[in-house]
Parts: C-alpha cells; sequence; structure tokens
C-alpha cells in the first residue's frame, strides 16, 4: 500500500535566550524528536526546526550585568546549546535565532500586513517609568508592598505570599527592581491587535474548536475547553467578572532589544509577538540554505504546520499566533500539541531556583546512557497535557527490567551463537513455520504506528513490551543455551536463533524513534540499511551474514542516580551568560568539608541549650535581602523573635507552621531591625560557591515545641 508521504513543519517552542536548557526543555525535545523521527520511517517528508527567543527586556538587562551586548549575551547561550542536544540525540534540521534578519523582517511585514486589515491599534497608557534607567519598567521590575496583604518586596504582577493578582500601579510603596528609585507614571502610545474585534473572535472561535484537513481538532479537547473559558463574558463565582478576550499590548518603548516597529521609531515589539514567527525564520533560513523556495512550500496545501508546545504558553499559540497568522493572510497552524509539566521525585514541581530536580547536563556528564532518559520519559509521555513524574525507582524499574532485560538481553542470547557457530548466518528455516510468534509480533505494527502517530507513546512502548514478554517466553522455552550443548541440535539451535534475531530486528523497527542510537548498533551488527517502518515485513534473506555482537547498553546503576540527584550548585545561568563546560564539574567528592573544630567535653555541650521551636510566623524585613525574621514558639507561653540570614533559600509561607532546632539560651542580641532572641540551626557549606545552599534543620514528626535537643 503507498500512500502519499505527508508534509510536515515541526517545531518546539523557543527557548528563551537568558539561561541554559533545564530539563523541561529536554523532555519537549525528546517529545517532538520520537514524533519526527516516527514520522520520517513513514517516509514522511519533515522539517524540524528550534530557534533562541533572544528579545525582550530579562535579556537587554541580564546582558548588561554581566557587560555584554544583549547579541553577544545570547550568542553565548546559545553556543551552549549543541551539547544538550547531541547528547540526547536530538536533531534538528536548524537552529536559528529570533534576532537573525529573517526575523526582523518577517514580524515586520506581519504587523504591516495586521495593521492593513485594520487590526492594530493605537492607546495612550499609564506606565511607570524609572526615572534613573531612563526607561518605562516591565512588569516584574517593579516591587512594593502587596496591596492585598501587606507583604514586602512583591512583584508588579503578582503576589508570591497571598497569590493576589494585580496592577503594578496598585503596589503600596513602589520602587524599581533596577535601581531602587521610585518609579513615577508616564504616558505611552501603545499598539494594540485587536483581538476582542469582532473579526477576531468569530475565527478564534472557529479555529479553536475547529478541525484540521486530517478531521482531527487543531487542539486537544481539554486544552480546547480550557482556551474557551478566556472568551466568555460572564459574572464569576468569587465576584470577579470575566471580560472575554481583550486587545493584545504588542509594543514596547525604547530602550528595548527586539524589533523596531517600521513606523513607530523608538517603538519595538514586545517579544511574544516576533517569538512564534521565528518558527518560520528558522524555516526559511533552513529552505534558503538548501536553495528551495520558502513562500512556495508553506503555500502547499499539504502541509501540515505543528507546534509543540508546553501548557505554560498556550494563549500565545491558540490565540495570538494563529490570529496574527490568519489576518496577515499566512497559514495558519494545524496543530498545536501542548505537554505538561516535569515534576522530580514525588512531584516535587521543577524549579531551577530551588535546586532540585534534574540537571539535563549533568546526567549527561555523570555517564548516564542518554537513552535511558529517552526511554523512561517516553514511557511516561502521553497525547494529554498533564504532568508526568520522574521517578527514580520507576526509572531503574523501566531501563534495567524492561529495556535491558526485556530487549536487549534477546539479543545477547541469540546473536552469539550464530557468529560462533554458524558463521554469523542466519536461516529462514522458521519462515514456514505456523506456530511462529513472528506473524503475531508483525501483525502489532499498525497500533504501535498509530499510537505514535497520536503521541501516545507510553500505549506505544507497553505494547511493544508485551512483544518482548511473548518472545522472552520462546526463549525460555527454547534454552538455545542447552540446545547449544549437544552438535546433533545445531540445525535447530541456528533456527531458533535466527528467529529471535529476526524477533529482535522488528522490536528495533519498533523503538527506533525512541532509541535512534542503539537502532544504529543494531543495523550495524545486523549489517543492514538503516530500518524504515515498512522493513517490518522485509525478513533478513536466508544466510545473511550478521557481525559480531557487542553488548548493546549496560544496567542503571542505582548509585549514578544518587550522584544525579545529590544537591550539588545549579548553575544559575539567567545571572551568568557564558556556560563555560569545565565550569560545573567540581564533584561533591573532591569538595573538602570544613575543617572539625576542636574538641569538647561533654559539659561543653550540654551549657549549649537546643530546643525543638515552632515557626508561628515569618516575614521579610525591610531593607534587608539576607534576614528573615522568624517567630519562634519554644513552648515558653510567649514567642520569640529571632533573625536569620536565610532569605536567600526560602520564602516565608514556606516556614511558617514548619518545626526547627533554635538556640535557646544564646544571650539576646540587639541587631540593626531590632533584638534577636536566639538561633536557628542551618547547614551550609564551607565553599559557599560551590554549594550556596542554606538547609534549617526539621525534626522528625512527633517532636513538639520546647522539647530540649541533646
Ligand atoms: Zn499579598
Amino acid at each position: 500500500m503507498t500512500t502519499t508521504p505527508r508534509k510536515l513543519f515541526v517545531t518546539t517552542a523557543l527557548p528563551y535566550a537568558n539561561g541554559a536548557f533545564h530539563i523541561g526543555h529536554i523532555m519537549e525535545y525528546i517529545q517532538a524528536d520520537i514524533w519526527v523521527r516516527f514520522q520520517r520511517m513513514q517516509g514522511n517528508d519533515v522539517n524540524f526546526v528550534g530557534a533562541d527567543d533572544a528579545h525582550g527586556a530579562p535579556i537587554m538587562i541580564a546582558a548588561e550585568k554581566a557587560g555584554l551586548s544583549p547579541q553577544q549575551f545570547v550568542a553565548n547561550i546559545a553556543a551552549g546549546r549543541k551539547q544538550y542536544l547531541d547528547g540526547f540525540h536530538i536533531v534538528f534540521d536548524n537552529w536559528h535565532s529570533t534576532d537573525a534578519p529573517e526575523n526582523h523582517e518577517m514580524a515586520q511585514q506581519i504587523y504591516l500586513d495586521l495593521k492593513k486589515a485594520g487590526l492594530i491599534k493605537a492607546r495612550t497608557i499609564e506606565q511607570f517609568f524609572d526615572p534613573e534607567k531612563n526607561m518605562f519598567l516591565p512588569d516584574r521590575y517593579i516591587k512594593g508592598q502587596c496591596p492585598k496583604c501587606g507583604a514586602q518586596d512583591q512583584y508588579g504582577d503578582n503576589c508570591e505570599v497571598c497569590s493576589a493578582v494585580y496592577a503594578p500601579t496598585d503596589l503600596v510603596n513602589p520602587y524599581s527592581a533596577l535601581t531602587g528609585a521610585t518609579p513615577v507614571l508616564k504616558n505611552s502610545e501603545h499598539l494594540f491587535f485587536a483581538l476582542s474585534d469582532p473579526r477576531s473572535v468569530t475565527f478564534l472561535e472557529e479555529w479553536i474548536g475547529g478541525n484540521d484537513v486530517d478531521g482531527k481538532p487543531h487542539l486537544q479537547p481539554e486544552v480546547a475547553n480550557k482556551v474557551k473559558e478566556w472568551f466568555s463574558v460572564r459574572d464569576n463565582p468569587d465576584g470577579t467578572k470575566s471580560e472575554g478576550l481583550s486587545d493584545w499590548d504588542i509594543s514596547r518603548d525604547a530602550p528595548y532589544f527586539g524589533i523596531e516597529i517600521p513606523d513607530m521609531p523608538g517603538k519595538y515589539f514586545y517579544v511574544w509577538l516576533d517569538a512564534p514567527v521565528g518558527y518560520l525564520a528558522s524555516l526559511k533560513n533552513l529552505l534558503d540554505k538548501r536553495g528551495e523556495n520558502f513562500d512556495a512550500y508553506i503555500a502547499d496545501d499539504k502541509l501540515e504546520q505543528i507546534h509543540f508546545i508546553g501548557k505554560d504558553i498556550v494563549n500565545f499559540h491558540t490565540l495570538f499566533w494563529p490570529a496574527m497568522l490568519h489576518f496577515s493572510g499566512r497559514k495558519t497552524p494545524n496543530k498545536v500539541f501542548v505537554h505538561g509539566f516535569l515534576t522530580v521525585n514525588n512531584g516535587e514541581k521543577m524549579s531551577k531556583s530551588r535546586g532540585t530536580g534534574l540537571d539535563p547536563l549533568k546526567y549527561l556528564k555523570l555517564g548516564m546512557n542518554p537513552e535511558w532518559l529517552r526511554y523512561y520519559l517516553a514511557n511516561k509521555l502521553n497525547a494529554r497535557n498533564e504532568d508526568i513524574d520522574f521517578n527514580r525507582e520507576d526509572f531503574l524499574a523501566r531501563v534495567n527490567s524492561d529495556l535491558i532485560g526485556k530487549y536487549v538481553n534477546i539479543a545477547s542470547r541469540a546473536a552469539g551463537f550464530i557468529t560462533k557457530r554458524f558463521d554469523g548466518r542466519v536461516t529462514t528455516a522458521w519462515a514456514t513455520d505456523s506456530d511462529s510468534f513472528l506473524s503475531g509480533l508483525r501483525a502489532v505494527a499498525p497500533e504501535i504506528q498509530s499510537f505514535y502517530d497520536q503521541r501516545e507513546y507510553g500505549k506505544a512502548l507497553r505494547a511493544i513490551m508485551e512483544q518482548a514478554d511473548i518472545i522472552n517466553a520462546y526463549v525460555d522455552a527454547n534454552k538455545p543455551w542447552e540446545l547449544a550443548k549437544d552438535a546433533a541440535n545445531d540445525a535447530r539451535l541456528q533456527e531458533v536463533c535466527s528467529r529471535l534475531l529476526e524477533a529482535f530486528r522488528i522490536l528495533t523497527i519498533y523503538l527506533k524513534p525512541v532509541l535512534p542510537h542503539v537502532a544504529q548498533q543494531v543495523e550495524a551488527q545486523l549489517n543492514i540499511a538503516p530500518l524504515q517502518w515498512a522493513d517490518v515485513t522485509r525478513p533478513l534473506p536466508d544466510q545473511h551474514q550478521v557481525n559480531a555482537y557487542a553488548h548493546l547498553m549496560q544496567r542503571v546503576d542505582p548509585k549514578m542516580l544518587e550522584s544525579l540527584f545529590e544537591m550539588v550548585p545549579t548553575v544559575d545561568a539567567t545571572v551568568s551568560a557564558p556556560t563555560n563546560p569545565s565550569s560545573g564539574e567540581t564533584s561533591v567528592e573532591d569538595s573538602n568539608i570544613e575543617a572539625l573544630a576542636p574538641e569538647i567535653k561533654i559539659d561543653d555541650f550540654a551549657r549549649i541549650d537546643l530546643r525543638i521551636a515552632k515557626i508561628v510566623n515569618c516575614e521579610h524585613v525591610e531593607g534587608s535581602d539576607k534576614l528573615l525574621r522568624l517567630t519562634l514558639d519554644v513552648g515558653e507561653g510567649r514567642t520569640r523573635n529571632v533573625f536569620s540570614g536565610i532569605k536567600s533559600a526560602y520564602k516565608p509561607e514556606d516556614l511558617i507552621g514548619k518545626l526547627t532546632v533554635m538556640v535557646a539560651n544564646l544571650a539576646p542580641r540587639k541587631m540593626k531591625f531590632g533584638m534577636s532572641e536566639g538561633m536557628v540551626l542551618a547547614a551550609s557549606a564551607a565553599d559557599e560557591k560551590a554549594n550556596p545552599g542554606i538547609y534549617i534543620l526539621n525534626p522528625w514528626p512527633g517532636a513538639e515545641p520546647g522539647m530540649r535537643v541533646r
């Protein structure tokens, strides 16, 4: 059966170029890379592109701090990308930048086309301006006191203590996070994309609820439902009002690192206007390099434009982006595939600021096999936008029991006999064997194919492993190692092992999108051309000679996982621009601990009165960037006020209600901010550079305020 190959243009979300990749990026790229490899194995034509999202105030400010031009700053970040992509066998056809000329040109043209369509409106807005820095402040660079709960040092858009959402102008005592200056309100003319225009609303309602040319929806149902909520004008149960779609502010004032608006000198496109245009710019750059015509390529009705994204940027990809494309007379996306977040070990939210989680570069540097991670993540991935969890025990089990135990071991049990005893020749005597499990193995191909195409990788791998179980049962029933003991069984041995190699070959086809490197090794060992999906039904010919078997993959050593999750410095790339590959390599093993203090007697220790304390309240200390003010209950019928230099490590709300250990008989000390009546205990590394973390002590459950620690 021949069908016309599909023509696919596939992208992943463009990473913001102010930091190194984290595991969330890698998961998305692996998800897309598996899909792309699968499509290519079907004979489909794919262009798979990425780019760095280079613009915006955060990059401009970070570059300035690093003493670099924004271009140089972004170039340094971009130079660090390859080691991750190569390391995890993620192959983009092109990696570009939104600061490239193609993107400047296209973003400006799209804007002019939208303006011609009457969908760009100018409006004067009042915004905070930093008089020292001479610039308008983005919301994230204005801080002040939360208008709702009064917490200090809250950002201009929401409060991290009480979660209130507000406008920066609502902040009490606002200040610029850049200079500390009190911002002033100033008028500025901004441009808006008229998302509330009835034309936009009608188009988007149709697009969001609509189906693609293949009859399948543009969006996953749960995503479409969520997006539809943003359309409705209604009174919410909590008393607030949903106003429906509002116009989108697409301009920013100079100074701004971005693309200048063609007919408005000194004004720039908001980074989210030009970022998705970067998909097209990267594609154009690729096609130009190949001497292909971008306009002709994109004009083909059969072209499917597919974006893989995370659930945090759904609004940009399902509202602004399709509307921008449609009203500028361009092709709209066929599918937006949304995935959830990756959590690590018991649902702890990935957060680079907390230094938890899984550092992809460290994973590689520890010598962990990238295909373990690809296989493990594929097991967890599905077509829905739900979060998935990386769990160590589960990782060990999936890789060691399934991947190695069920798949890799089939080859190791069969290939050796073929090369040692039969000069590497396989026989097709099995082809006439009516009880062969091979027909069953081939019969599942369409099912697995459909799982991959729908991004149900977990289901695909479960179906593949069910087949591996059947093959392993055949191994156990026929025991090639027993047959090998008596030369009289040679014909049977060759037949059994040939059948197993054929089964292994088919399993390898099924696993190839996930395990491209293993597949390549298998192809070399079996002495065959790169496997395509259609090869499922094309067995090795009789007397085909295979090469000597070499072991394909090691098992995961649990010690590696321990090292992976050891608390070590996470390179905070938002401030350190150039990622020097050698700088993060200091391992815990070779860092020295602080020298021990001189020996003491038990009586010396007894003089220190340590007590369990309950943190009944905790708050920021105005004017201090190190201290938190703790209100502690040590069971004395009163509370104590203690200042502790742990602000860099904990948020007040994370500590309230927790138990810790304090030195209760320390003489009170008068500090700049008031009296401190004791000290809480916390661990920190001797070498603050190697590990800047501060870890306060927390007793096991059952301890109560006032108990003595001895
Ligand atoms: Zn608040």
